[in-house]
């Protein structure tokens, strides 16, 4: 191809005058060999003109492609001139002809238009410069086309060797630019830049330009293939993973259980949110491999969903009359906290809806919360649920986690409706004194939001997401204490107490309650006729997978008073429940009796199965072969007098307790020791009960400096929590006034109250359980504190009557109603007070 180049260098015979062929598509130049096809007539006319001549005609593009019939004007002035090298005549009556491009020409003038194109042109000579900087460009122009290579351009490889060849610019110019993708006119115009300096400025443009769209091009390619890549690998898993699952008849299971779901969510009377959710979540587990670890938290939550009594409610009946039968029937005595139960319902009752304050319960162990709650269960048609809130800490426990925990479940109060399994069931929440708060948030604030009749109608707990009505759920909480209960919580609620009992309560509750229940319970009575079961009262057993002490039952609705009171096997004899009550038990409630009365039970039940025959009869005589030795002495018939021990009454949350407290002198310093069950308030009691003793010493008759060569060491028994340490204040002075003056102190009389370092006696709490202790035990008379006098009425009229009250202002007068007036020298207690008295001068 040199040759032609050689031509035009000569310049010589180089025609002037040519064919022309105008091209549609494409700008072609010089030095490249290329193939054409041929279609117009006019143009295969000039093609034949040139073949006839000297093969060579002018290649020129036209402005427009889409001009059929082109006239000048629609053609550019510069084009190549070329050589025809091959026709070939194809069979559509085409020609696809070779070209060889040999130097650009300008055409001068047009000289014919018919048959075909006949122009004069002249040759466009290139001058061949060279500088640095045309060698700077020419390699920045190789540099980009390797890039616009590099970046996808698909290019021969031989062509990218022959242009780092070239080492004229016009003509790198000239052979890079064919093989870009360019629209006719940019090609067009580096043809027509004449100057190579200039042509390789603008290639460098044109191929920066490329090398940016290239750029583009291929990232998105890239996106698409990864994208494409990855659905197409899912895909391809799936399906892999649908013949796996057919191969193993899995897939079915799959589809029946997702109609399973379906069909228990139609069913489980969902309001429309909700079963709108539960359905997606089913459509997400559909979609999900079988074995998808999500599945399972799927699984659980619509379980949840569906298994909860949205609509399920047992039907309400509040007939007041009948509660109260219903109240008498399971329950001995508590006529004010059943009357108070009464008044609560009859206001219900007539404001037509059970919301309003929250019932809750306080009282020691044992005294029939729980049992009072069943029968309001019973008498209202209800079903029963128990849930404990003892050492509750966290938030959760009441709400539920998050379900992005692993292992999340609902708080305790959508478990409790879960197992009660009707939407308005009676829920006990017991020991609501006993939750805490920390850093896991504050439970009572859930709480409140579960029992605040303005809000629980959407409870939300954050496990289940979707709101729960809580409205119609009638709660009642239980509490041993009402000081521990947040303030917030107390305000919402109505607190009926439940003092605790007396003997004679307790005894009348086991003979007519306890020991006929625990005889069934042991299989002691006679098999009665199968209680009829109403519909929908059937127990629900707690579910093992729940992690709750929660208990419900439905009390079996107007459970005929079962006839028979006797068993043909066993007779516990009134005077050994009395035993037992006084001499093995010490309580306020009758849970120990209870208990106890199990043990008989037990026992005699074994007996029968070892062939025993006869009625086994148990009399106060045969208490202790059951139950062992005696645990405690009752009353104080044998008990004397003593000086330096006084008894005092304490309250906790077990109830109300009597102890001694004890006061021994020894020759020392003025050390005041203090041992036993302390608190720091109680201390500062034990200090207040020395001064005031140091106060009135002349009044007392002791010696001004009488601490001063004394030990004192003061002794607090057990069962004093520390809680209550004031109100132990004048037992204490009293105790150490009696060790002093060597008065021995009343043993029949017990004391309460708080001391000044004057000896002003302050008020107590808990008169009403403490005066209950003060009963069991035998006591007769209780000095209280004056400002007390008003917690009298609540005392149930049997202690009452029994015991004395006297009601004190100061210290001075405790001393007067609980010291002898003088030391008895006989008396045992007197001897061995003076036995320890070390000589100080004090009065004997
Ligand atoms: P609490 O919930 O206050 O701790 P419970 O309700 O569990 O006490 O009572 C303990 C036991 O004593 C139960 O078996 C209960 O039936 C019985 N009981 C308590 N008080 C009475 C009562 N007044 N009449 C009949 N039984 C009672």
């Amino acid at each position: 191809m040199a040759t032609k180049d050689t031509i035009l260098e000569e310049e010589s015979g180089f025609p002037e005058v040519l064919p022309l062929l105008p091209t549609r598509d494409g700008v072609y130049f010089p030095h490249m060999i290329f193939p054409l096809h041929v279609g117009r007539d006019k143009s295969i006319k000039a093609l034949e003109e040139a073949r006839a001549k000297d093969r060579m005609i002018v290649l020129a593009a036209q402005r427009e492609a889409v001009t059929e019939d082109p006239d000048a004007e629609d053609i550019y002035d510069i084009g190549i001139a070329a050589e025809v090298m091959h026709v070939l005549t194809v069979p559509d009556q085409t020609v696809r002809v070779m070209f060889e491009g040999l130097t650009r020409v300008r055409i001068k003038k047009y000289l014919q238009a018919e048959p075909f194109f006949l122009c004069e042109v002249e040759a466009i000579e290139e001058e061949d410069e060279r500088s640095v900087e045309i060698e700077a460009l020419m390699r920045s122009v190789l540099n980009q086309f390797q890039q616009v290579v590099d970046v996808g351009k698909s290019i021969a490889p031989e062509v990218v060797l022959n242009v780092t060849h070239i080492e004229e610019p016009g003509r790198l110019a000239d052979m890079i630019t064919p093989n870009l993708q360019l629209k006719v006119q940019t090609k067009q115009e580096i043809l027509e830049t004449l100057v190579p300096r200039d042509r390789l400025i603008k290639l460098s443009f044109v191929l920066q330009r490329e090398i940016e769209i290239l750029n583009v091009q291929r990232d998105i390619r890239e996106k698409v293939e990864r994208e494409m890549g990855e659905t197409q690998k899912e895909f391809f898993l799936r399906e892999q993973l649908k013949t796996i699952q057919q191969e193993l008849g899995e897939r079915d299971e799959r589809g029946s259980e997702v109609e399973e779901y379906r069909k228990r969510i139609a069913e489980a009377g969902m309001p429309p949110d909700v079963k709108e959710r539960s359905l997606k979540e089913v459509d997400r587990l559909e979609k999900m491999p079988f074995a998808a670890p999500e599945g399972v938290v799927i699984r659980t939550y619509v379980d949840w969903l569906v298994s909860l009594p949205w609509s399920l409610a047992t039907e309400e009946k509040l007939d007041i009359p009948d509660a109260h039968r219903v109240l008498d029937e399971d329950h001995y005595g508590l006529n004010k906290v059943k009357d108070r139960i009464l008044e609560f319902l009859a206001v219900r009752k007539l404001a037509g809806t059970l919301r309003g304050p929250i019932l809750c319960f306080s009282g020691p162990p044992g005294v029939g919360k729980t049992s009072i709650g069943k029968s309001i269960a019973r008498a209202l048609g209800r079903k029963f649920i128990r849930v404990s809130l003892g050492g509750v800490r966290d938030e959760a426990e009441i709400r539920g986690h998050r379900r992005t925990y692993i292992g999340a479940l609902p708080g305790r109060i959508i478990q409790g409706v879960k197992q009660a399994g009707s939407r308005n069931p009676v829920f006990m929440l017991d020991e609501i004194d006993k939750i805490g708060a920390d850093f896991r948030g504050d439970p009572s604030a859930a709480l409140l939001e579960a029992l605040d009749p303005e809000q629980n109608s959407s409870f939300s707990d954050h496990y289940l997401e979707v709101p729960f009505d809580l409205s119609d759920v009638m709660f009642i909480t239980t509490a041993n204490l009402l000081d521990p209960i947040p303030p917030a919580l107390r305000d919402r609620m109505e607190v009926i107490s439940f003092p605790g009992y007396t003997e004679e309560e307790k005894l009348e509750i086991a003979k007519q309650f306890l020991v006929s229940k625990q005889m069934r319970d042991h299989g002691l009575m006679p098999k009665a006729a199968p209680e009829p079961e109403e519909e929908g009262h059937s127990e629900v057993v707690a579910e093992s997978t729940t992690p709750l002490t929660a208990t419900a039952d439905i009390p079996t609705p107007n459970a005929p008073e079962p006839e028979v009171t006797e068993s043909p096997y066993l007779l516990v004899e009134p005077e050994a429940l009395q035993s037992v009550i006084r001499e093995y038990t010490r309580e306020s409630g009758v849970r120990n009796l209870e208990r106890e009365i199990a043990t008989f039970c037990r026992k005699a039940a074994r007996k029968v199965t070892e062939g025993q025959t006869e009625r086994i009869i148990i009399g106060e005589d045969q208490v202790a072969d059951y139950l062992g030795p005696k645990r405690y002495t009752h009353g104080l018939a044998e008990e004397q007098d003593e000086v330096g021990a006084a008894t005092g009454l304490t309250w906790s949350e077990v109830g109300g307790d009597v102890i001694a407290i004890e006061v021994t002198l020894m020759r020392g310093q003025g050390k005041l020791t203090l041992t036993g069950q302390l608190g720091d308030v109680m201390k500062e009691s034990a200090q207040a009960a020395l001064s005031y003793c140091r106060s009135r010493a002349d009044l007392l008759g002791l010696d001004d400096n009488f601490y001063r060569k004394l030990d004192i060491h003061i002794h607090v028994p057990a069962g004093a929590i520390p809680k209550d340490g004031p109100s132990a204040g004048i037992t204490m002075a009293t105790a150490l006034a009696s060790a002093l003056t060597k008065r021995a102190v009343r043993r029949d009389v017990a004391m309460t109250g708080e001391i000044t370092l004057r000896g002003k006696v302050l008020p107590i709490g808990g008169l009403k359980e403490k005066a209950l202790a003060a009963h069991r035990a035998g006591i007769r008379t209780i000095i209280i504190p004056k400002e007390n006098e008003k917690d009298l009425e609540e005392i149930p009229d049997k202690v009452r009557t029994d015991l004395e009250f006297k009601p004190v202002k100061h210290m001075d007068q405790v001393l007067d109603l609980a010291l002898r007036s003088v030391a008895e020298p006989d008396s045992r207690a007197t001897r061995a007070a003076n036995a320890t008295l070390p000589a100080t001068g004090l009065p004997s």
